[in-house]
């Protein structure tokens, strides 16, 4: 098997075990690592990425964030790169929920090229999630302000892979969003 497939199969194995008694926002209450892989893939399928350390760090992007994971873990198993990407990404969950929001906004357009890809694709699998089916216990006013949200930080991030904030744009227009 080239390496590169083995880097991923690692990536995404740990991932997996990770986020493995986490589930999506959704009724259904979809398996969390869904999400990951999906972000990943969509980043090599639809965003034509080949950078292996953004597609790795796509799928560990969640794990400093929502697991027990630290980001020594990352670099001793995956490298300094990726972790420094897993780390770009990650918010700092002691901070209230708004200033994280706030933050994410903030930052954005001062992330690493690497960093940037994996929030697009992050933000596309996201709000493709929400036009699928709204979280439990959201309003439609609760889904919009996320797609505000977003497009005010997905605005940070342009000029990074147009492929990927095309179809972004798409999605915002479609609420009456510009980007
Ligand atoms: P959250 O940050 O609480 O949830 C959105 C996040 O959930 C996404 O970024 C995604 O993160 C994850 N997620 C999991 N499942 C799904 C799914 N099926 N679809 C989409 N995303 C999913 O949401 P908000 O940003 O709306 O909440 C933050 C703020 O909103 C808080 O300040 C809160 O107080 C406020 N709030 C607003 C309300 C309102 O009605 N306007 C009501 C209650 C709170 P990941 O990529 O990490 O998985
Ligand atoms: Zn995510």
């Amino acid at each position: 098997m080239n390496s590169d497939a083995v880097l991923l199969l690692e990536a995404v194995n740990f991932a997996a075990e990770k986020h493995r008694n986490q589930r999506r926002k959704d009724p259904e209450g979809t398996p969390y690592i869904n999400h990951p892989i999906g972000s990943s893939k969509n980043s090599s399928h639809e965003g034509g990425i080949t950078d292996i350390e953004a597609l790795q760090a796509a799928l560990l992007h969640d794990t400093v964030e929502d697991t027990d994971t630290t980001p020594a873990e990352l670099e001793a198993k995956f490298g300094a790169i990726v972790a420094r990407i897993v780390q770009e990404v990650t918010d700092d969950k002691s901070l209230p929920k708004q200033e994280r929001k706030r933050l994410q906004v903030e930052h954005a357009s001062h992330c690493s090229h690497q960093a940037k890809l994996v929030k697009l694709a992050d933000k596309l699998y996201n709000l493709r999630d929400l036009n699928r089916c709204t979280p439990v216990g959201w309003t439609a006013e609760r889904v919009q302000e996320y797609f505000v949200w977003s497009s005010e930080v997905v605005k940070g991030l342009k000029g990074t892979n147009s492929a990927l904030e095309n179809k972004l744009e798409v999605l915002f227009n479609r609420r009456g969003v510009q980007l």
